[in-house]
């Protein structure tokens, strides 16, 4: 049996913030457990005949977190990064408009403009009714039917693969939001308000390479503790330490890799039924050759007839890469392939899906488990839409809560 401080299983950005922020407090006694060949996760990049293709889909480096980019930046410098003003569209009935829609409704013809203002008067919110609990009628009580019909129900049912009646609005914040006297205001002027952008108003992306140089540039102090092509299994306790696959031994296990994935030998029938409950998505990745694109970074695509939902305009964020190059997003259920798609890439585990009661599930195990010294961090460890940033963010606080008395020496690669 080998033993451990701790055991941390998955490499992905979660599980490797957590470890360099202990071995940057001089704690050196973990191991990552990772069922991949690679690290990495939905960090990774690949270089395909002069094309950077994130594997994982789009990702792009913003945080409201100060504390955040000082510790990416102290391992990739500020100065490897370009600086991007977002340039989003969204393609609405056959017309391109900057995004959020809410905020660019005069860019579209006056009679369609007309339309969708009425649909906004005419919503349950400009109504005075209470906001609903359920992510579809919240969307019609916000932005009218005509919006919800035209946009938010198909985009949202293309890019989750459920419903949006099964969905959750706890996670709203990712999610514009204006209110009536804005989108007038937005239309009078003919400009979109400042700061209404949820997230990504602005972002970084590395010189060279795709996002994973940001990922590569936090594993490598940590790489020799990364054991890959070593999926976790089988967990059990004995004597109060936590045992993975009959193997390793630890005091303490931060979880980043999905819940269902892991047999847990001490878990009650209810905690069995919440992980259960717990529902991702998949996403394809993938690249395409086009001889002419948009200025923009990336477009919405909410079009039923078209299979993906997002496509990236790789050059506009990564200049270094081929000029042609446009990956899409497609949800793994609309996915088939075609004779123009250079390379794809499926992930299984995309986004944890917000449905209706997910919170509670998560809680539960999370709770269970937390008293058992097993600690869920991440996108998956905390089923949360976390993008990378809050993935790190929530490893420092996980790190401080875990080992508050400990020094934390200053940020720098060792
Ligand atoms: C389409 C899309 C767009 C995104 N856009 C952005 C963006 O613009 N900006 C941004 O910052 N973030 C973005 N994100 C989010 C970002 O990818 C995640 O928040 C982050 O990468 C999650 O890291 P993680 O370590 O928690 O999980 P993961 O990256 O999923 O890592 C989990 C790791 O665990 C491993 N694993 C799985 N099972 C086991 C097992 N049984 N045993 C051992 N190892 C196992 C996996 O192989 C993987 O390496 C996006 C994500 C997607 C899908």
């Amino acid at each position: 049996m080998k033993s451990y401080q701790v055991v941390i299983l998955g490499s992905g950005i979660s599980g490797v913030a957590f470890a360099r922020l202990m071995q940057r407090a001089g704690l050196h006694d973990f191991v990552l457990l990772e069922a991949a060949g690679e690290a990495g996760g939905l960090c990774r990049t690949r270089h395909i005949d002069g094309h950077w293709l994130d594997i994982g889909g789009g990702h792009f480096l913003c945080t409201k977190y100060p504390e955040v980019y000082d510790f990416v930046f102290a391992h990739l410098p500020k100065s490897e990064f370009n600086f991007f003003t977002r340039v989003s569209k969204l393609a609405i009935e056959n017309h391109e408009i900057d995004y959020p829609i809410e905020s660019n409704l005069w860019q579209l013809p006056i009679a369609l403009q007309t339309e969708f203002l009425n649909s906004v008067l005419q919503n349950g919110e400009s109504r005075g009714l209470p906001a609903p609990q359920h992510f579809e009628d919240w969307v019609r009580w916000k932005l009218g039917d005509r919006i919800a019909d035209s946009y938010m129900i198909p985009y949202n049912t293309k890019i989750w693969g459920v419903s949006p009646q099964e969905l959750d609005i706890d996670w709203l914040s990712k999610i514009p939001r204006l209110n009536l006297e804005e989108i007038m205001f937005a239309c009078k002027h003919q400009q979109a308000p400042s700061g209404k952008m949820p997230s990504h108003e602005g972002f970084y992306y590395p010189k060279q390479g795709g996002f994973q140089t940001v990922f590569d540039a936090i594993a490598r102090p940590v790489q020799n503790h990364i054991q890959l092509n070593t999926p976790a299994i089988n967990v059990a306790i004995f004597s109060e330490r936590i045992i993975v696959n009959d193997e390793f031994e630890a005091a303490i296990v931060i979880n980043t890799v999905p819940w269902s994935k892991l047999n847990f030998e001490f878990a009650s029938p209810e905690i069995e039924r919440s992980i259960a409950q717990l529902q991702h998505n998949s996403i394809t990745v993938s690249l395409h050759e086009q001889p002419k694109h948009l200025t923009a970074h990336w477009i919405y695509e909410p079009d039923l007839n078209l299979r993906h939902h997002r496509r990236f305009f790789i050059h506009n964020f990564a200049p270094h890469s081929r000029k042609d190059g446009v990956y899409f997003e497609t949800n793994q259920k609309r996915w088939s392939t075609s004779t123009d798609v250079v390379y794809f890439h499926h992930n299984e585990y995309a986004y944890p899906i917000p449905t209706l009661g997910r919170a509670q599930a998560i809680d539960r195990v999370l709770s269970y488990m937390r008293d058992r010294q097993i600690f869920g961090l991440g996108r998956w460890g905390q089923w949360q839409y976390f993008n990378s940033d809050v993935c790190i963010w929530e490893a420092m606080k996980l790190f401080r809560s875990l080992f508050q008395a400990v020094p934390i020496r200053p940020v720098g690669v060792r």
